[in-house]
């Protein structure tokens, strides 16, 4: 029996880290810290792929926008034809609650960032906000030009109390023939809809920066970085885009999370681009396929630096950073 014992201890172990694994579920993941009655700050409310409203009670931003989550015909050229779903639209927009809203800011111009942009632009009289293949989304539904706003680089836009700082950043590497078609190339002309997912061209990623007297939220919608994009820049708090992170060689892995978290000293990280992108939103966010492997390697990460990760749960306000302490949750 003895010597049995041993064997049972890893037989045990091996059991705990089964379960351990289990818990990596959206549910056990979720945070919830709705704003108390007159409790300031940032205040988030997250509705799947890289679609987040952000707001301090007087100025709202909200972060691309995607509510039609068409789906990708991997058999039709070009990945089929898509347009937007104007019920998905303004039914997310009742999720969200969105009545003022000063911009979207459209993190790159692939469909399920860019597609739906404009047109909540349209309803709601917020600046479309990003590269000039955003805007040539924007001028094919037709946007008024007053309403679209060109970043490059290194500029930087006030709203309320926001100060949004654009930089240069990178998508994560799609596969071939995605690639090819899809990365490094930008939309030249207004897009109109229906049209090719190939044809929302990458154009300009970006890591957005926004800086508030609460405290400094990271937007990072892809998992890609540009080698020292961030060097100066201080976060709090970072939105971090995971999808496909699992995927990724270990050691891109590590350097995604040095180059966007480690470098801008951010203590809480949030997960978004974890999920299924044509779920419809009336239904629960289902993990993508890398979810669990992108989860524990940022458990890994937590357990050496202490950066503590959660997930926004759908459509739930979370107080993200209170306005008096100046600390993520
Ligand atoms: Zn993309």
């Amino acid at each position: 029996m003895k010597h049995l014992l041993p064997v049972i201890g890893a037989l045990l172990a091996l059991l705990c880290a089964g379960s351990r694994a289990a818990d990596y579920s959206p549910e056990s993941l979720a945070i919830h810290r709705p704003p108390a009655p007159n409790e300031q700050g940032l205040v988030v409310t997250f509705m799947g792929t890289t679609t987040a409203l952000i707001s301090d009670g007087e100025t709202s931003l909200l972060t691309d926008g995607y509510f039609s989550r068409v789906k990708f015909d991997r058999k039709a050229e070009g990945g089929g034809l898509v347009r937007p779903d104007m019920a998905a639209i303004t039914a997310g927009m009742a999720a969200l609650a969105i009545d003022k809203l000063a911009a979207v800011l459209v993190l790159h111009s692939h469909f399920d960032h860019a597609m739906d942009a404009p047109v909540v632009a349209a309803l709601t009289g917020a600046d479309l906000v990003g590269s000039e293949s955003t805007a040539n989304v924007g001028r094919g539904l037709e946007l008024p030009e007053k309403q679209i706003r060109v970043v490059a680089p290194g500029d930087a836009l006030r709203y309320g109390k926001f100060v949004v700082h654009f930089y240069r950043g990178k998508h994560w590497p799609l596969p071939e023939p995605l690639a090819s078609a899809m990365l490094g190339n930008s939309i030249d002309a207004p897009l109109k809809p229906p049209a090719r997912i190939d044809a929302y061209k990458e154009g300009i990623t970006w890591t957005i920066l926004l800086e508030h007297p609460s405290g400094n939220l990271l937007i990072q919608g892809s998992a890609g970085y540009l080698p020292g994009a961030l060097a100066g820049v201080k976060a709090d708090a970072i939105l971090l885009g995971t999808g496909g992170l699992g995927d990724l060689p270990r050691a891109e892995q590590e350097a995604y999370y040095r180059e966007i978290v480690s470098t801008t000293g951010a203590r809480a990280v949030y997960p978004v681009h974890w999920d299924v992108m044509s779920t419809p939103l009336s239904k629960p966010l289902v993990p993508d396929s890398d979810f669990r492997r992108s989860m524990a390697f940022l458990d890994e990460m937590k357990a050496h630096t202490g950066v503590t990760f959660h997930l926004l749960p759908k459509a739930e306000k979370v107080l993200l950073l209170p306005l008096e302490k100046k600390t993520a949750l």
